[in-house]
């Protein structure tokens, strides 16, 4: 229990008061003191008589809060003011208007948005998820507002242990959830480590609890085999006279317990529970050349592995992080990770942004990482109306994933996530880029839209201006801004698509001489059941749904029984049933044109196109599919399940896009791929869809798929496409994609 003891208390705030101004010390100028003794004095006088749930003074908390930015964070005055009224507004009755007033604009500013984003993030909450919306949104504005927030987030949960339990679940899922993996992308290890060690402290208290004494119990062993591992280090640095510290660090709680989960291993068995981290002293243009000779000292005396050497040297993180890392084997037959950097490499990996900020007359790439992933969550932000909580799904997904490292064909180095695509790297060059986009260059070697980038590969994307965004995309982009793009694209594919579609409407029912309100097209969408006026619509521009299908939807109307189009049948006897109703002497469907008796579909392992031989197939439960008589399926269908055959031609002069797939080969020869795609292009009734083309041995050899409306353009088209010099053959492609078995077919 807490008991108060007013005269203890008040010495407490001026022993930490006076520890915060000598921490803050070394970046004191002109009257910052006197600044941070006013906004002191004001956060006492407002937070008097408060106190916090642990029954201490509440003034204990921003001033814990604002020793933390300054001593875990690097932050200077106007954060340490805003730290110290962080809570004011929002806990008692003094107005942003009394800050403003008393420590000025700046601080006030920052204030208002540590205030707007207050209240805790719960997931599934939209309310709550607007509000992270709105604290990223201050990142643009200025990132010292993130940077407090997270100050505060950290002493909460230092001092959780006073909250009933409930809230600490509550308080530390929000903690892994959001604040760990944003200082994780501000480059704050320090904070995200020990975040989601007090994580696990109060979700899983005894795995917890027994981590952190299976790593005590073996700490004097462990300090041991440090102590002989780094000694021949030790005295081949001074030998070329470095000036060093190194230190063995052992893993988080919370990483260590990560991998024996993901490994499925006890703990004795984590190899690397801890790292070597060897940090130089040197000058800022030596530090380069001084961290590869310290790994050249550290390999002579250990073998390294080749597979872990990472260089964040050359190419820091997009988090501002630098460090050389390799993995080298001991004498004792285990491997163990050694760091190597510099000073302000190791202050740029605890301290994150801050530290930045310090070093930023410092020349080349640094800093630029983080500025520009700033930058990028600003423009998400501006072009986001997608809701809130999707947005915040997207983005978390974005924050802890390592980044693959590509170049644009000028040399310019981009950053993408892990598993990004060559689609993923057209929209991180442009959105515009990125819809049109048909395919890329790797280095020099045509890859597809799917092409997960490595790094290092040298990237130059193709567009076309025929090409359209696909919901298929969505399956393979890693990238939230490729995500958002595409999306965005589809909506408005899907909405010019829908108002073309509602012009035809609009025309036929005036024709009709239908009346034209917004309960006509409720009838109309209920009439050929769909779910929304703007997937009909959508569905009439697209041609799916014929213009002269309206006149039935005007009798269903005077006959004042609004009957549903047709839906799919499950066997061959209701079709014969239906042909029969309708007085069809014969069992034929007509493609095209029937769709008011029988609903169909082409089938995706041949998708046949208009001209094609074809036959129908009544599957188990989902209609009738049409099948090219020369589809890989089609033997064992047509024999051992001829039952459920129904005959199918072409209804003349109905045209829409179907897929097909030509192989090209040829002799490989500098602009062939030009000079295929502008045929292509030129061709009126066909639209590319992608193209994949090895050209390893000198032969070419390629897949184009096409949008083509009938067989006559396809027959065209690949008749001129034979005429380009190189062309040797160009075949149709039987479709046989793995995902349409003969099984699948049959369903
Ligand atoms: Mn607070």
């Amino acid at each position: 229990m807490y008991v108060v003891d007013e005269e203890k208390e008040n010495r407490e705030i001026v022993n930490s008061y006076r520890r915060l101004l000598r921490k803050a010390k070394p970046f004191l100028k002109d009257d910052d003191a006197r600044q941070i003794r006013k906004a002191f004095k004001l956060a006492v006088k407002a937070h008097e008589g408060m106190r916090r749930k642990s029954g201490e003074p509440y003034i204990y908390h921003p001033l814990a809060v604002a020793e933390i930015c300054v001593e875990e964070i690097g932050l200077g005055t106007t954060s340490i003011i805003a730290a110290l009224l962080h809570d004011v507004v929002e806990d008692t009755d003094y107005s942003l208007d009394d800050i403003r007033h008393s420590v000025g604009e700046r601080v006030a500013r920052i204030i208002d948005g540590l205030t707007k984003i207050s209240g805790v993030f719960e997931y599934g909450s939209s309310g709550q998820a607007e509000n992270f919306r709105k604290m990223l949104l201050t990142l643009s504005d200025d990132v010292r507002v993130i940077l407090i927030k997270l100050a505060d987030r950290l002493h909460n949960m230092r001092t959780l242990d006073s909250m009933p339990q409930h809230k600490q679940l509550k308080i530390a899922s929000e903690t892994i959830f959001l604040y760990a993996p944003l200082a994780h992308r501000l480059g704050l290890y320090a904070i995200k480590s020990e975040l989601e060690d007090l994580y696990l402290k109060y979700s899983e208290a005894d795995v917890y609890k027994e981590i952190v004494d299976k790593i005590s119990a073996t700490k004097e062993s462990r300090d041991r085999f440090i102590k002989r591992f780094i000694r021949p280090i030790q005295q081949a640095l001074n030998e070329h006279g470095f000036k060093f510290t190194i230190k063995g660090r052992t893993k988080s709680v919370y990483s260590i317990l990560s991998k024996m989960r993901k490994k499925d291993i006890p703990f004795e068995e984590v190899y690397d529970l801890f790292a070597i981290r060897i940090i130089i002293d040197t000058p800022l243009e030596n530090e380069k050349a001084a961290c590869w000779q310290v790994y050249s000292i550290v390999t002579d005396f250990y073998n390294p592995n080749p597979d872990r050497l990472r260089d964040w040297i050359s190419t820091p993180k997009a988090n501002g992080y630098e460090s050389l890392h390799t993995t080298v084997m001991s004498r004792e037959g285990r491997w163990v990770e050694v760091q190597i950097r510099t000073k302000r490499m190791d202050e740029i990996a605890e301290k994150g942004f801050a530290a930045h900020w310090k070093y930023k007359d410092s020349p080349g790439q640094r800093g630029k990482g983080l500025e520009a992933w700033i930058a990028s969550v600003r423009s998400m932000l501006e072009s986001n109306d997608s809701s809130a909580i999707d947005f915040v799904d997207e983005f978390r997904t974005n924050l802890y994933q390592d980044e693959v490292f590509v170049f644009t064909p000028n040399g310019d180095l981009k950053t993408l996530p892990y598993g990004a695509t060559a689609l993923d790297f057209a929209f991180e060059v442009h959105t515009e880029v990125g819809l049109t986009c048909i395919g890329a260059k790797v280095n020099q070697k045509l890859v597809p839209l799917n092409y997960r980038l490595q790094n290092g590969d040298q990237v130059e994307i193709l567009t076309s201006s025929k090409q359209k965004p696909s919901e298929d995309w969505l399956r393979f982009v890693v990238s939230s801004k490729a995500r958002t793009g595409i999306k965005h694209g589809l909506r408005d594919e899907i909405r010019r698509t829908a108002d073309l579609g509602k012009e035809i409407v609009a025309r036929k029912l005036k024709q009709l001489k239908v009346k034209m309100t917004t309960e006509t097209y409720n009838q109309l969408t209920d009439f050929f059941g769909f779910k929304s006026t703007t997937d009909f619509l959508y569905q009439v521009g697209k041609g799916q749904i014929e213009p002269r299908e309206l006149k039935r939807f005007k009798e269903a109307l005077e006959a004042k029984k609004p009957v549903r189009r047709a839906r799919a049948i499950a066997d061959v006897k209701s079709l014969h049933k239906e042909f029969e109703a309708k007085g069809r002497s014969e069992d034929i469907l007509f493609i095209g044109e029937d769709m008011d008796i029988v609903d169909y579909k082409m089938a995706q392992c041949c998708n046949p196109i208009p001209g094609d031989d074809v036959f129908g197939f009544v599957t188990v439960s989902d209609g009738i599919k049409i099948h090219r008589t020369s589809c890989p399926n089609a033997p064992e269908l047509l024999s051992s399940h001829g039952h459920r055959v129904v005959k199918a031609k072409w209804a003349s002069r109905h045209e829409k896009s179907f897929i097909a797939d030509l192989e090209i080969i040829g002799t490989d020869r500098v602009g062939l791929i030009n000079d295929v795609t502008r045929i292509i292009s030129g061709e009126h009734n066909v639209n590319m869809r992608s193209i994949t083309v090895d050209t390893d041995t000198g032969i070419f050899e390629g897949i184009i798929s096409l949008y083509i409306d009938n067989q006559t353009s396809l027959k065209e088209l690949i008749k001129q496409l034979e005429n380009v010099e190189g062309v040797v053959k160009v075949t149709r492609k039987k479709r046989t994609f793995t995902h349409t078995t003969i099984e699948q077919a049959k369903k």
